[in-house]
């Protein structure tokens, strides 16, 4: 076979790419059918693809690349560590200086008595993993029946088995009998989509409520944790009332229900601090992290774990979990380097101070347009309701997946990548982004809302 390089004509690729590659979350035959897009390069928020279009990424990857493309620290101190020592397990008693070095400056950062990480490929092993430690945990008190996960519909925790029953997509239940047992769903503080006449606060504490509910029916003694994102973000940005994090961390105080928070999408700086859980409050027990962790350089992923469940599993003889790539040395590295950059050039504070509220003011504006309910964000994470009846906060019913469809299309014609969920547009654009691109980023948004309209 021929090499297949960038320079190959894109028809070429997309028929290869149809021939041989299957794609996660996507109808095979369509793409087949329209010609998968093919990005060849990228730098700082913008993408370029075979066409030589350049097309700002409003979704930095898979909310993932947080310092923005093109860090060349980065591959720097990867090609270095791949050659001090490329691989090496952390299983039976032995470390490297990355896992030390990035555990103990993930316990600095992390809040709290969040001090000890164990190590995954990704969020969705974090999650599996998550859900082993918690319930190991218990075990190892003398409750074992404690087992059981409470998560909310419309949640997004990975796609593994674990992490897709924790998450509350009934598509993704749909499609091989999950969830698993022991996991249980409650509802979202989706209050735009579900809060009827209820105010917003009202709403947060219902939904909040639910939970002492559902560990009412199950038995607080049948009952591991509680698990969920800061702020939605696959389910489509669901931003929370300001009173459901205060309710759900005293219902879990109250019950001796473990807090994880999964901040694969909000850690790292995403909601305007290193971590959602200190914009919203939470006091975590257990942290999902991934994503942002390595701004997506190299796939790493891991549990941030306080003193007490740490200090119980710990002597609690072997946790028979691991994964051959836990602590792996260059992710480590890598993302070492990221944390460092991340600090260094104040990206927390850029997004804190200057890009969260320039994109706030701009966003904000889109609810004038005709086609848009709400439009909100938290730091550089944001989402737009489309309706037909702003007043009504009515939805597109059946057809919200095609409008949200046609307007992530003309997005991408006018060189902006956003994403829809249903009839929600969403962005997490690249920490990095300067007012100037926010205004590019908006004005992109606004022209293809027109063209949706
Ligand atoms: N948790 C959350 C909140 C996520 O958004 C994701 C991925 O989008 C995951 C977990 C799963 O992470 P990964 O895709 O790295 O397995």
């Amino acid at each position: 076979m021929n090499m297949i390089t960038n320079h190959m004509p894109t028809a070429e690729l997309q028929a290869l790419d149809a021939a041989h590659h299957m794609h996660p979350f996507t109808d095979g035959a369509e793409l087949a059918a329209k010609g998968v897009r093919i990005i060849t390069k990228a730098s700082g928020v913008t993408l370029t693809d075979s066409e030589g279009y350049e097309i700002l990424d409003a979704m930095a990857g898979l909310w993932c690349v947080n310092i923005g493309y093109g860090r060349d620290e980065l591959s720097d101190v990867a090609a270095r560590q791949m050659k001090q020592l490329p691989y090496y397990n952390t299983f039976f008693q032995t470390s490297h200086v990355p896992a030390i070095a990035l555990s103990a400056r993930l316990a600095e950062l992390a809040p709290g008595d969040l001090n000890h990480v164990f190590y995954a490929g990704s969020g969705s092993e974090a999650n599996d993993t998550n859900m082993r430690l918690v319930r190991h945990y218990w075990a190892a008190k003398g409750k074992p029946d404690k087992k059981v996960i409470i998560s909310r519909h419309n949640a997004y925790h990975g796609s593994t088995m674990a992490g897709a029953s924790l998450g509350g997509m009934t598509p993704m239940h749909e499609q091989g009998g999950l969830p698993i047992p022991d996991v249980v769903h409650i509802g979202q503080p989706h209050w735009y989509a579900e809060g009827g006449d209820m105010s917003p606060e009202e709403f947060g504490l219902l939904r909040a409520r639910e939970l002492e509910a559902k560990i009412a029916e199950l038995g607080e003694d049948k009952v591991a944790a509680f698990i969920a994102e800061p702020v939605q973000g696959a389910g489509g940005v669901v931003i929370p009332p300001s009173t459901y994090w205060p309710e759900i961390q005293r219902i879990c105080d109250a019950h001796e229900i473990l807090l994880i928070a999964d901040e694969v999408i909000c850690g790292f700086g995403r909601t305007g601090n290193w971590f959602g859980s200190q914009t919203f409050g939470i006091r975590p027990d257990i942290m999902t992290i991934a994503k942002g962790l390595s701004s997506g350089y190299v796939p790493i992923g891991g549990s941030i774990v306080c003193d007490e469940v740490a200090n119980v599993v710990a002597n609690a003889g072997d946790f028979n979990h691991g994964y051959t790539y836990s602590g792996h040395p260059v992710a480590a590295a890598v993302a070492l380097e990221n944390l460092r950059i991340l600090e260094e050039e104040k990206i927390v504070d850029h997004v804190n101070d200057v890009a969260g509220p320039y994109l706030a003011e701009k966003w904000g504006q889109l609810a004038d347009h005709p086609l848009v309910g709400e439009a909100k964000s938290v730091g550089l994470m944001a989402t737009i309701a489309l309706t037909p009846d702003k007043s009504s906060r009515a939805n597109f019913a059946s057809e919200a997946g095609m409008i949200g469809l046609r307007c992530r299309e003309r997005c991408f014609a006018n060189q902006l990548v956003m994403r829809h969920v249903g009839d929600r547009m969403i962005i997490a654009p690249p920490l990095v982004i300067k007012p100037a691109e926010i205004d590019t980023l908006v004005e992109r948004a606004a022209r293809s809302l027109d063209e949706t309209y």
